[in-house]
């Protein structure tokens, strides 16, 4: 099952993508919440399961499959040749750090640079949303909190993240975290940790990686992360990026205005965002 959300931004509904097209759910539920903690209290994903209803052509907005996650954790040098490229050895621990849920946008639209900081760089990423709370979830049973997964663009501003000697504000301007094109259910991922990733910039292949390459696995992450901090439905662990970002590129690659960058992942789809000047 691929959920979604369409329409205008701030008024988005939600909604199943099918070969034939899209359904509104909204028409079928009127009381229907929209994809929060709420959404996956009620056990919606397991009532849509079952549902059978053909989809209509839908030329409305997409907006994020996900609406006010209460955290965005992100993995830093989750990837052995990423953390390389960088210049740094594979941490021992899952490195985490958080973007803010302002940064949350749609899977097609534009990402505005910002004013305060210039180098901004792209980051192909798999990310995982939670669906059941919990707290030290075993590895073993990490999986039955995990509502599906979706594409991110990690999107980073190189020079506040370097600049400030910690990462919040270059990881968190507004914006800054596309995600789509939709939540795909885990009933339609052949393999997590065999999935391929691309980014591509201006058409131009920048990323490509696999998730057979993270460092640390996604049982792994949920039950380390779920030691001391609760998960909420929801909540999405964005699992790190593979080598290939342009900040460590000879010469580095940093996105200027109109560049277009393309994020996909095997089973899932792809997202693409036009970075723009105000
Ligand atoms: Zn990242």
């Amino acid at each position: 099952m691929k959920v979604i959300r369409f329409g205008t931004k701030g008024q988005e509904r939600p909604g199943l993508w099918q070969a034939d097209g899209v359904v509104d759910l909204r028409t079928l539920f009127p009381d229907i919440p929209d994809v929060d903690e709420t959404f996956f209290k009620q056990g919606w994903l397991e009532r849509l399961a079952s549902l059978n209803v053909p989809g209509q052509p839908c030329s409305e907005r997409w907006g994020a499959p996900l609406a006010r996650p209460s955290k965005i954790i992100c993995l830093g040098k989750n990837y052995v040749e990423h953390a390389k490229e960088g210049g740094f050895e594979a941490p021992a621990t899952p490195l985490l750090f958080c973007k803010t849920p302002n940064t949350l946008n749609g899977p097609f639209d534009p990402v505005l640079l910002p004013q305060s900081s210039g180098q901004i760089d792209w980051e192909v990423e798999l990310a995982v949303v939670i669906g059941k709370q919990g707290k030290r979830i075993a590895r073993e049973q990490a999986l039955e909190h995990v509502a599906g997964v979706t594409v991110m663009n990690d999107v980073s501003g190189r020079q506040a993240q370097f600049a400030d000697s910690q990462w919040f504000r270059g990881k968190s301007f507004d914006n800054f975290a596309p995600l789509g094109p939709a939540l795909v259910t885990l009933d339609e991922i052949a393999d997590l940790h065999q999935l391929k990733l691309i980014a591509k910039v201006n058409g131009e292949l920048m990323q490509e990686g696999s998730t057979r390459d993270l460092i640390f696995t996604i049982p792994f992450l949920i039950a380390n992360i779920s030691e001391d901090i609760t998960l909420m439905p929801g909540d999405v662990i964005s699992t790190g990026t593979p080598a290939g970002v342009g900040i460590f590129r000879d010469p580095p690659i940093v996105l200027k205005d109109g560049d277009e960058v393309e994020c996909w992942i095997e089973n899932i789809g792809s997202i693409r965002n036009r970075f723009v000047a105000r």
